[in-house]
């Protein structure tokens, strides 16, 4: 008996590489893409350690606890961090990021998150590309929670590391993940005498041993199951459309956003500014006294299968260095529920039955909520989010 996950043939070379320009397409950008066999931290701190060490200055750009993760690697392979914080629930702008430039010409390094899965906002960085290439840093961009979520346009907006993972909004499976590398940061890269190599963590392995070899011999054996479920999650989004896709996760985002705001009751978005609020999930504060973690817990005894997460921020704080010396906060809400309306879970339904399971525990407690007004408010911006992008990929059946 075969085993459809056991027994399989080998996965070659050229088909490894075909995965590999569809991610490339996919990320619209001519760079090479590698896969990395691993969790999406593996290539982002891959990324970091190659790209800078002692003698470069980083700025790292903190609206999100993975921002904070990123200083820490950066400190650790002996950059200079210059952080520049801001509070979670907004978006840092491309004038801040264009003065901590002006104030510290020496930087040379740039790590941002574009959207942040953990606190539900996104930073605008094709604006924020262009500053960083007006002054000539290596852009760095974690694209994991932004990825078939909204609009990601590697090469347009001069991104040089452009890092995802599959198990957001693409829907794929976690494990495996991708970077797209520039030719000049493949260059700095190889400037760097402490970039890793022969190591878990050495993107230049892959450049010498996979890439400048021609793609013929694969370095080591495949991750083969997660390889395939990449191609296959790739697959669906090829024959739905990306903008078919994307469009779906914004309007679940608009639709949690407006159903959560009728509903009532003092369940509130975290993030301030619509137009701030990563489409790949929606953060929502808690009224007050009521414990997220005992709504989340109530809400999925009742449907173990809806998209909630309760996040406990605790006394947690980004509050670092600002650019000019000066204390930014990012303080994140100590009561919050998350609605991970991403990939299966990018759907009217998802968003219509988490509302009304928020609703139903509210209302249990004795919090005055209005659960119908919430569903016809999410269906409402729901229609008039698609409206608003009507594309060809969206007649395609989605
Ligand atoms: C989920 C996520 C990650 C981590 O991805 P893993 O594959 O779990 O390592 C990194 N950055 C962002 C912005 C994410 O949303």
């Amino acid at each position: 008996m075969t085993h459809p996950l056991l027994d399989l043939p080998p996965l070659t070379a050229a088909h490894f590489a075909s995965v590999e320009r569809r991610v490339a397409a996919l990320l619209a950008t001519e760079n090479d893409v590698v896969i990395t066999q691993g969790e999406a931290l593996l290539p982002l701190e891959g990324c970091i350690r190659s790209g800078a060490g002692p003698g470069s200055t980083a700025l790292n750009v903190v609206t999100g606890p993975y921002g904070q993760t990123f200083g820490n690697w950066l400190r650790d392979c002996g950059a200079t961090v210059v952080d520049l914080a801001v509070p979670f629930h907004t978006a840092v702008t491309a004038a801040q990021v264009e003065q901590a430039l002006a104030d510290r010409p020496e930087i040379d390094f740039v790590s941002l998150v574009h959207a942040e899965a953990a606190t539900g906002n996104t930073n605008p960085v094709a604006a924020i590309g262009e500053v960083v290439r007006a002054h000539g840093a290596l852009f760095m961009l974690d694209a994991v929670a932004s990825v078939a979520a909204e609009p990601l346009l590697t090469d347009a907006w001069g991104v040089d590391l452009c890092v995802i993972g599959a198990q957001k909004a693409m829907g794929g499976p976690a494990g495996v993940s991708a970077v797209a590398v520039s030719p000049r940061a493949w260059e700095r890269f190889a400037a760097n005498p402490r970039a890793p190599r022969r190591s878990y963590l050495s993107l230049l392995d892959w450049k010498e041993r996979w890439i400048d070899a021609g793609r013929v011999a694969l370095p080591h054996a495949p991750a083969q199951l997660e390889t395939l479920a990449l191609e296959a999650c790739l697959e669906r989004i090829e024959a739905s459309g990306l903008a078919a896709v994307t469009g779906r996760h914004a309007a679940a985002a608009a639709a949690t956003r407006a159903g959560a705001l009728a509903l009532g009751g003092g369940l509130a978005p975290f993030v301030h500014e619509a137009a701030e609020a990563a489409p790949v999930a929606t953060t929502l504060r808690t009224p007050a006294g009521v414990d997220a973690t005992e709504l989340v817990t109530k809400a999925l005894a009742a449907d173990p299968s809806l998209p909630l997460v309760a996040v406990k921020g605790g006394a947690r704080s980004a509050s670092v260095e600002g650019g000019g010396g000066r204390r930014v906060g990012g303080a994140l809400a100590a009561e919050m529920v998350r609605v991970n309306h991403y990939g299966a879970d990018a759907t009217p339904e998802a968003v219509r039955s988490s509302l009304a399971a928020l609703g139903a525990v509210l209302a249990g407690a004795g919090v005055a909520v209005d659960p119908a007004g919430a569903a016809r408010a999410a269906d409402e911006a729901w229609a008039a989010t698609r409206a608003d992008a009507p594309t060809r990929a969206d007649t395609s059946g989605n």
